[in-house]
């Protein structure tokens, strides 16, 4: 069994949590590649290092002295060092840093370095090889990320090596200038080196028991998903569920590779594993619930709108005009709604008014704000009856308005719109009904 694993920055972030992460790949033959993140939080208003350097090269760029946040963060490190007692030296490495940051290198390199010095610590505590990211994570020259040609030089360079360290979060453009993924990019690095090693499993090691059916802020003490699959993960995540890099998901769909998220303060855990698809029945008929907060909808009215040709596209092309993105589009006999972010729209709400009159002369044009959108998920709907009965009459016992129903055609998911301040509720009435069965 061949295993790629990916530590968090709060799996990192002292000496303590670095010994818990060896004997977890020290218990396991097979796991073989490890991605570090930067050293995150050690306790609740700690700053990750990824922050510092941030903050440092900030100060570097406007000329100011950095050597104070450059200390801070060699800190973390040599806190570690010595705590694991390594015989490693950073000092050619500040040396570097410090330089390049002067010659403002960019912001990219300088967030990169949490990575990068953290690899090489773990490279040297477990005794496996390190392999710099900017060597085998190719961007274009315009900064996109070239999954191709990473995925040969990966490949080349990782099969050769039994056991490596490759740090997330960044790679390099073809002239070595240094590039990142987004925040949380690190999840995607174990992704590309799980492709390129074809591995067997990508376990990603974070400070939670995997996913979770629900926001925990808001329903208490939700049941943790043992299995989920990437197209349900990717609604969730959607809906502001948040426990891998939406992109980690991307390398891996094609190939098969299950990810397995699991709890590094709780390695017993078997975690929630994320697979393509899969005959094991869910232990509920959803999988989860997510939502957000924070939308308006624009309801376009028009008599005969339905005989219309091009309605529908001459309504979203002032949306897009706007550079207005839309979530959802629920439409009536001679009503077509548009769902988008209410921030966004309030920007250019009069341009889109303005647009809409012009562009297909409405008999009326009604804004709502101030809306939530729910999103029920789960493969275990498909083919059930009910489901809807069952969410709907958990919602009117709970006194809850729906304002928008939408249930995609793959029956793996229902969206409802509700009013902001009838959101939690809706959540735990939804949550209630399937799981706790309180309803
Ligand atoms: N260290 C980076 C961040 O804080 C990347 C990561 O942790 O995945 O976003």
């Amino acid at each position: 069994m061949k295993k790629v694993v990916k530590f968090g920055g709060s799996s990192l972030a002292n000496a303590e949590q670095f010994e818990k992460v060896g004997n977890i790949i020290r218990a396991e033959e097979g796991r073989r590649y490890v991605v570090p993140s930067a050293p995150g939080r050690r306790y609740t208003n700690d700053t990750k290092v990824t922050d510092l350097l941030y903050e440092c090269y900030h100060k570097a760029e406007e000329d100011q002295n950095f050597e104070k946040v450059l200390k801070n963060i060699r800190g973390r490190y040599d806190e570690i060092i010595q705590g694991l007692g390594l015989d490693l030296n950073l000092d050619d490495e500040f040396d570097t840093i410090r330089d390049n940051f002067k010659n403002k290198i960019g912001v990219d390199y300088a967030a990169s370095r949490g990575e990068y010095l953290n690899g090489i610590v773990m490279a040297n505590y477990l005794g496996f090889d390190f392999v710099d990211a900017a060597e085998v994570v190719v961007f274009d020259m315009n900064g996109e990320f070239n999954a191709k040609a990473t995925d040969k030089k990966m490949s080349a360079r990782l099969n050769a090596l039994e056991h490596a360290v490759i740090p997330g979060f960044y790679g390099a453009k073809e002239d070595g200038t240094i590039t990142t993924f987004s925040r949380g990019g690190s999840d995607i690095t174990g992704s590309l080196v799980a492709k390129a090693v074809h591995a067997d499993l990508y376990e990603n090691w974070t400070d939670v028991c995997g996913f979770l059916m629900a926001d925990p802020r808001i329903i208490k003490d939700p049941v943790t998903i043992n299995t989920i699959t990437y197209r349900e993960m990717r609604e969730l995540s959607y809906m502001g569920a948040t426990v891998l890099h939406e992109d980690a998901i991307f390398p891996l769909k094609k190939e098969g590779i299950p990810i397995n998220v699991r709890n590094t303060n709780d390695p017993e855990n078997p975690g929630t594993m994320v697979v393509e698809s899969t005959c094991n029945k869910p232990r509920y008929v959803i999988t989860g619930i997510g939502g957000k907060k924070g939308f308006v909808s624009v309801t376009i009215e028009k008599a005969m709108m339905n005989s219309e040709c091009g309605f529908g596209r001459k309504v979203l092309q002032v949306f897009e005009e706007c550079g207005l993105t839309f979530e959802h589009t629920p439409s009536g006999i001679d009503t077509f709604s548009v769902f988008c972010n209410q921030k966004e729209f309030e920007k250019k709400e009069q341009q889109i008014i303005a647009g809409l009159h012009r562009s297909v002369q409405p008999d009326l044009i009604e804004l709502d704000s101030d809306l939530a959108l729910i999103a029920i998920v789960g493969r275990g709907m498909r083919r059930t009856r009910g489901t809807a009965g069952r969410i709907f009459a958990a919602l009117a016992k709970a006194h809850v308005n729906v304002k928008m129903i939408d249930q995609g055609s793959s029956e793996l998911n229902i969206i409802i719109g509700v009013e902001n301040h009838d959101f939690e509720t809706a959540l735990n009435a939804i949550y209630d009904v399937f799981v706790t069965g309180q309803l």
